[in-house]
């Protein structure tokens, strides 16, 4: 069957790694199966949701590469919410309700207070209305059918709907609560699968009783445990490990998804280079129930092995100028972020700056100087010099090489020396010798 999924942030904040992961998992269900992703805003709440969001999270998923199929945004669906809400008005499923806060929440502190659960208490059948007040509705629970259904991570799932309260899912001045249009729409555009965190888990309960309500079976529903980072619970408030940060310290949008798409799952973190490989490998039934932890240093770790493997093609659009094949042929393995190839093209292309030396080894890269003139460059040139000092100054090991390295990039260490050499070149190698041997 193919799968159509979707992903649906409130815009009221920017997108953190704990929502980022949440859209992978529908992206990679539906790559998996062939299906649709779709992006749902859910704006419905129009003094919170802001324009600067929708479009910090169009195009943070953009570059992620977590395109969807397709954009729905609730604030233009408000009609096809109105027919329904009339549907489920006409069959008696929601009614009015006049209470003030202050008076629930009184109601409340004397339910818990005799140690009963503090569920809505509804009205009797025609009991007062007060005049002149604007009703808010709740949604009517079938007390008499128990709610079950089997989750894709948490298994088999049952409530009492008696334990539940009515919820309230539309304000006094007729805005909307989130629960019945995100029923409302995954009707409307067929949605299979709902994978979401399972901060949702009672919220689908009351769900599955609206899907029945509106004659529709509900989709499959698949509750992650929450992801939880080094300062605690993710909050899209706090920005925290956001798109943008990641990015700013030179993170590969791969990375992000390739440890995303693992963590809190019994498979290993792997980094892959594109979001197809990793839709052959979400696999539901691996998820875990505890909580998973993000922590920053691990998407260092994927973004390095992520970028030791990169075909050049797969990064050219992002490499600064003078990184052509070659170069990233020769820097790749030795970057944790694309941001240090700034560096080594300056060793490569530009001067370098060679730490103090001690004076036999500035003596012996005045010897290799000389050499570096005789050899044939046309060869193998970095065996050959390394093979003529050996012979001319019996140094070996890193007597031999630390300070030929160190005079030729300026670096302690680095990519292999011989292609190094040979693209540093003739001139400028034999001038960084000679320079570096003349320095006290
Ligand atoms: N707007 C809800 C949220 O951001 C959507 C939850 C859902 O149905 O996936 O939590």
């Amino acid at each position: 069957m193919a799968a159509i999924t979707r992903f649906a942030p409130s815009p009221t904040g920017k997108l953190h790694v704990g929502n980022i992961r949440t859209a992978l998992h529908n992206y990679l269900l539906a790559a998996k199966h062939g299906g649709k992703f779709l992006l749902r805003i859910d704006d419905t709440d129009l003094e919170r949701s802001n324009e600067e969001h929708v479009a910090s999270i169009v195009a943070d998923l953009d570059w992620l590469g977590l395109i969807p199929n397709a954009v729905y945004r609730q604030s233009e669906r408000f009609d096809l919410y109105e027919r329904e809400f009339e549907k489920l008005k006409a069959a008696g499923r929601v009614y009015a309700c006049y209470e003030t806060p202050e008076e629930l929440d009184l109601r409340r502190k004397v339910l818990l207070g005799r140690g009963l659960p503090p569920v809505y208490e509804r009205k009797p059948e025609g009991h007062p209305v007060p005049e002149g007040v604007a009703p808010h509705w709740r949604f009517k629970l079938d007390h008499d059918a128990i709610i079950e259904w089997t989750d894709l991570v948490r298994g088999p799932q049952h409530f009492d709907p008696k334990l539940i309260s009515d919820p309230v899912i539309r304000r006094a001045d007729e805005s909307w609560l989130y629960l019945l249009p995100s029923v409302i729409d995954d009707i409307d555009l067929k949605i299979t699968h709902v994978l979401r965190g399972e901060d949702h888990v009672t919220n689908s309960a009351i769900q599955v009783q609206m899907f029945l309500a509106l004659g529709a079976e509900h989709p499959v529903f698949a509750h992650a445990a929450l992801l939880v980072a080094p300062e605690g619970k993710l909050s899209k408030r706090l920005g925290s490990s956001g798109v943008e940060e990641l990015r700013a310290a030179g993170i590969e949008p791969m990375a992000i998804n390739s440890l995303l798409a693992r963590l809190g799952t019994s498979q290993p973190v792997e980094a892959k280079a594109t979001l197809g490989e990793l839709a052959l490998g979400f696999d539901l039934s691996t998820f875990g129930r505890a909580p998973a932890h993000f922590d920053p240093a691990d998407v260092e770790q994927v973004n390095r092995k992520l970028l030791h493997h990169l075909d050049y093609s797969a990064v050219a659009d992002r490499l600064p100028e003078g990184v052509g094949e070659a170069e990233w042929a020769l820097l790749a393995g030795n970057i944790d972020h694309l941001g240090e190839l700034d560096g080594w093209l300056t060793v490569l292309d530009g001067d370098v700056v060679v730490p103090p030396l001690e004076d036999d080894d500035r003596a012996f890269l005045a010897q290799a100087a000389d050499a570096a003139e005789a050899v044939d460059w046309s060869g193998e040139v970095w065996t050959e010099l390394a093979a003529a000092l050996k012979d001319s100054t019996g140094r070996k090991g890193k007597a031999l090489f630390r300070p030929l390295r160190l005079a030729l990039t300026g670096r302690e260490s680095g990519p292999e020396m011989a292609p190094m050499l040979a693209r540093i070149g003739r001139e400028r190698s034999i001038r960084r010798l000679r320079a570096a041997a003349g320095r006290g």
